[in-house]
């Protein structure tokens, strides 16, 4: 690496040591960035990877709330707006007992070069609570929404900030974080996304990320005269992304037999076809249940209790594609091995992040097609900035119209970060692509508007 480019990885180990997720993600894009740096002095010039690493402002705060045995909860909120040269911050809310500075700075960092990729007008930002709404009654998570938004509302606007979903928050959340928003500042407004259809959201936000993975993953097939009609597919997780990757696999005739949540995972070779995943879909969105309960439905399909720490159970089957759709750092060396081990040629990112670097390295030796999340996974928010659009219009468009512009994003995405791989590093190098096309388009962003 160049002395520039290590300079600041140091620096940011230096001024953060505990930030572990956001060293990871500040060097991975560091390396991509440190191929081309020689060819743009007028950045260096600007300092502009210094500024990228500083988030313009972070924002934390107290939650208390009052659980249903009448005892007082305190947790911790964040919202970190990290960079606004394209748009307003936009990313999601992430309650998960994980949820810390270091999390939060990681997401909001990667979201800002993954919304630049989609081509549309937003920054980067990311928030979220070390809350887990897992085990609460709806009515204790309301009362949680409520008191995150108490403080969140005066930090977020329409043309300001943005916020949407992620790990934890879903529907219901943003249901309740909206309807207090709107309480306290007596303004309905487009000022989150993934809204219900009825009062604002818009059609196809909740299948956005998954199906443009598949849509992004298929642009990838397509390239190297592949498929997915007949192929053996592994995704994990089995929330929102998780379920609609899954669809749409199916759509397009591949077979999906895992699935996992944070208790283990389920492996069913015969395949996740649509009933069972509208007994999944029922399972985690209502009856908020454990994905265990899948094997006892069906008995062909068997359950592994997670027990390893150093490998994960899903990425150890035959398989031809994956999916890792759950969280960050799922896929460590020893699960990159197994996937090349059990044949597979593909690996898409649905969840931020979910594979380590050494493991992407791995992959990418043994000439796996490898996607990473930022521009893998940017349906997701690329849907919500067409809500943000329908909703300045006050008009709602059709789920066809939302889905041609998904499928003419992802494929937009999919061609800069193909393009940028082969110009400036090798030819389907789509981490490095993806870094440089969704860097440069913030670097020149940020030197037009001054030091700032
Ligand atoms: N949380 C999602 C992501 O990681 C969506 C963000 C959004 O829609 O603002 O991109």
């Amino acid at each position: 690496m160049h002395e520039i480019t290590s300079r600041l990885i140091e620096k940011v180990r230096r001024t953060d040591p505990h930030q572990i997720e956001f060293h990871q993600t500040v060097t991975e894009f560091l390396s991509s960035i440190d191929k081309i740096i020689f060819d743009l002095p007028h950045i260096v010039h600007h300092r502009v990877l210094e500024r990228l690493i500083e988030p313009e402002r972070v924002v934390m705060f107290r939650v208390p709330w009052i659980d249903d045995d009448g005892v007082l909860q305190v947790h911790r909120g964040f919202r970190v707006q990290m960079n606004s040269a394209l748009g307003p911050y936009k990313g999601g809310l992430r309650f998960h007992p994980s949820v810390n500075l270091s999390i939060m700075k990681f997401l909001a960092f990667e979201q800002t070069f993954k919304n630049s990729l989609t081509g549309l007008q937003m920054g980067g930002g990311k928030g979220g609570s070390d809350f887990d709404p897992k085990g609460k009654s709806d009515e204790e998570v309301m009362k949680f929404c409520q008191s995150f938004m108490t403080e969140l509302n005066r930090h977020i606007g329409e043309d300001t900030d943005v916020p949407a979903g992620d790990i934890g928050v879903g529907s219901r959340e943003i249901g309740f974080l909206f309807g207090q928003y709107k309480r306290l500042q007596n303004r309905f407004t487009g000022v989150l996304t993934g809204k219900g259809p009825a009062w604002g959201g818009s059609y196809m936000r909740p299948e956005a990320t998954g199906y443009g993975l598949v849509y992004f993953a298929a642009a990838m097939m397509q390239d190297a005269k592949l498929s997915f009609d007949g192929k053996v597919c592994l995704v994990s997780g089995s929330g929102n992304v998780a379920q609609y990757t899954v669809e749409k696999l199916n759509a397009l005739g591949a077979k999906v037999v895992t699935l996992s949540d944070s208790s283990g995972c389920i492996y069913d070779p015969e395949g996740i076809n649509s009933e069972k995943l509208a007994y999944v879909k029922r399972l985690k969105n209502i009856a908020r249940g454990r994905i265990a309960e899948y094997a006892e439905q069906y008995r062909g399909a068997t359950y592994y209790p997670h027990v390893e720490v150093s490998s994960n159970q899903v990425w150890n089957f035959k398989a031809d594609c994956a999916f890792p759709c759950a969280t960050q750092n799922e896929i460590g060396v020893i699960d990159a091995r197994n996937l090349v081990n059990n044949g597979v040629r593909l690996v898409a990112e649905g969840a931020n992040m979910p594979t380590m670097a050494q493991a992407v390295h791995l992959l990418q030796e043994h000439g796996v097609l490898f996607a990473p999340s930022k521009a893998a996974n940017a349906g997701g928010v690329a849907v919500s900035a067409l809500e943000m659009a329908q909703n300045s219009a006050r008009i709602q468009w059709t789920s066809e119209a939302v889905d041609l512009q998904l499928q003419k994003i992802m494929k937009g995405i999919y061609a800069s970060a193909s393009a940028a791989a082969e110009r400036y590093s090798e030819k389907g190098n789509l981490v490095d692509g993806a870094n440089i096309a969704g860097f440069l388009k913030v670097a020149h962003a940020m030197i037009d508007q001054g030091y700032v």
